[in-house]
């Protein structure tokens, strides 16, 4: 797991899954009351969540 922040300074917990060799995905999570969920936009900005984006 990696954190990053949002555009906007929010943090954002990245985790880097790998189910098979060549299949990975990643998975965002946001500190606080929506802990466990992930998330696909920011909840305070809205900017969408994107690896590339993500400081
Ligand atoms: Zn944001």
């Amino acid at each position: 797991m990696q954190e990053r922040y949002c555009k906007c300074g929010n943090q954002v917990i990245v985790q880097y899954q790998n189910k098979r060799s060549e299949d990975w995905f990643t998975r965002f999570w946001i500190m606080g009351s929506t802990f466990g969920k992930t998330v696909r936009v920011c909840p305070h900005c809205g900017n969408p969540l994107n690896i590339d984006s993500l400081k």
